[in-house]
């Protein structure tokens, strides 16, 4: 179904998720410069975290980047998407924990930067979230954010209109190409299931 969606209807939709993308990189420069934090030379590295994305509208995002790659490293990504599945599936299948990098991370870098999820461009600096019905709750940053800069005083990096404006784009783009079926998929799930672009 994901993959039969035409172009001339997400392309209008991503043009306002790049609008989005670009507030939220704002507001994290903003408060990452406000903490003198630079997510570099990190052993910790949250690439190698099992993030899960929710939306179709990321997963059709990720698709145009990969897409955009030279073929050559087309295939070098999806060969290591391919691996990574069948790594997590073997572990999830004996319950054993199993941690790998992502990917699209290739020598340190993320070779679909420009593309990558949301949780990958607010992961590390800690945040306020509003949920429906619950209080505003308060996450911390990540482990090398809380090494560096624990002493100083927070900063308000509110989650909930970027959650927001992401939930409602969603929204709009699901109901134009009559999708109900919900998304769960790490960036590996997503890779393979690209076809030749
Ligand atoms: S998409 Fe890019 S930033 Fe996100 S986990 Fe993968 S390599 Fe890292």
């Amino acid at each position: 179904m994901i993959a039969e969606i035409g172009q001339n209807i997400y392309i209008p939709f991503l043009d306002r998720l790049k609008i989005i993308y670009a507030d939220m990189d704002g507001k994290y420069q903003e408060a990452a410069d406000y903490y003198s934090f630079e997510c570099t030379e990190c052993e910790d590295n949250c690439c190698f975290t099992r993030f899960y994305h929710y939306t179709l509208i990321e997963y059709l995002y990720i698709k145009e980047g990969f897409h955009c790659l030279e073929n050559k490293k087309q295939v070098e990504v999806k060969q290591r998407s391919l691996a990574v599945c069948r790594k997590t599936d073997e572990a999830d299948e004996k319950g054993k924990p199993v941690q790998q990098m992502c990917p699209v991370n290739s020598g340190s870098l993320c070779v679909l930067y420009p593309y990558r999820p949301m949780i990958c461009r607010l992961h590390g600096i800690p945040h306020e979230l509003q949920r429906p019905g619950q209080g505003m709750l308060n996450s911390p940053g990540c482990g090398t954010f809380a090494l560096k800069c624990h002493e100083k005083k927070r900063f308000k990096f509110d989650r909930t209109p970027f959650y927001m404006q992401m939930a409602a784009l969603e929204k709009e783009m699901k109901e134009a190409v009559g999708m109900t079926q919900k998304i769960k998929m790490t960036v590996a799930q997503m890779i393979v299931t690209f076809g030749d672009g």
